[in-house]
């Protein structure tokens, strides 16, 4: 189904509820919510669950992951009774990778971090995404520097101009704490160990006081470029290269 790009503006003035029982009602079955189980993923599949029970849900395993992350996955699938679509990476590509540059190459240079992104996570989405017309993010615009104008819908030109949906964009961090607060919604339990952000485990750490939510993710890297490839593009030409080295080893 298509939709006039000049008319997805007028979803900005909608609540999440609507954005979501509008493409729910436009796109399931070829809608899946996008899911890594922060605070933010889980109040969208709360919502969305309530629209429409049957609501698609994927995630990427990139198997990095905290045990508490694969906890919540458990928990999410018996509290709502939904069968959790796990992606997976290549597995010769993720050989290749660690042969090369070892198993832990992220932290030897921004370059590498998006090469393993890359195999882990944008490779694995573009495979979820392959057989969607439309998928469901929980961005919020004041998460970082680089979502400041993430809309509440919008075509994904990264992945072959589907429709992309950002139902709680406009939602501040309290909004969704009270949320989870409010619907007793289960969350991952490294909340409650000073995380603010949770992705791959060594990706991952506590903030200090004063930090912004995101300052846990990738510390090592400046916050205007710090993104693992899923929502946002900055390919160095050296992060060409390895990707050009990789896909030739793997093909
Ligand atoms: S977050 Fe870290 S471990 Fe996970 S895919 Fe990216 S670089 Fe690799």
């Amino acid at each position: 189904m298509s939709i006039a790009v000049d008319d997805l503006t007028r979803f900005d003035e909608q609540s999440a509820e609507e954005v979501l029982a509008w493409a729910l009602d436009t796109y399931h079955p070829r809608l899946a919510i996008s899911a890594a189980f922060l605070v933010e993923d889980m109040v969208v599949i709360d919502l969305a669950h309530k629209i429409d029970p049957g609501v698609r849900v994927f995630t990427l395993d990139t198997g990095r992951l905290p045990q508490e992350t694969y906890q919540l996955i458990d928990d999410v699938r018996s509290k709502y009774n939904i069968d959790i679509e796990v992606q997976f990476p290549d597995a010769s590509q993720t050989q290749a990778l660690v042969r090369k540059h070892g198993m832990n190459l992220f932290y030897k240079d921004q370059a590498l971090r998006l090469l393993c992104c890359q195999v882990r996570k944008v490779f694995p989405l573009e495979k979820a995404l392959s057989g969607l017309d439309a998928w469901v993010t929980g961005l919020r615009r004041d998460q970082n520097v680089t979502r400041t104008n993430v809309p509440k819908v919008g075509v994904d030109h990264a992945h072959g101009d589907i429709i992309k949906i950002n139902p709680i964009a406009d939602w501040s961090k309290d909004r969704v704490l009270a949320y989870i607060k409010d619907n007793k919604v289960p969350y991952n339990a490294l909340y409650d160990q000073g995380y603010t952000s949770i992705g791959c485990a060594p990706c991952t750490r506590p903030i200090q006081p004063g930090e912004e939510d995101r300052a846990g993710r990738w510390w090592w890297e400046d916050a205007a470029t710090k993104e693992c490839g899923l929502h946002h593009q900055s390919p160095s030409e050296r992060f060409q290269e390895e990707l050009a080295w990789l896909k030739d080893e793997t093909r």
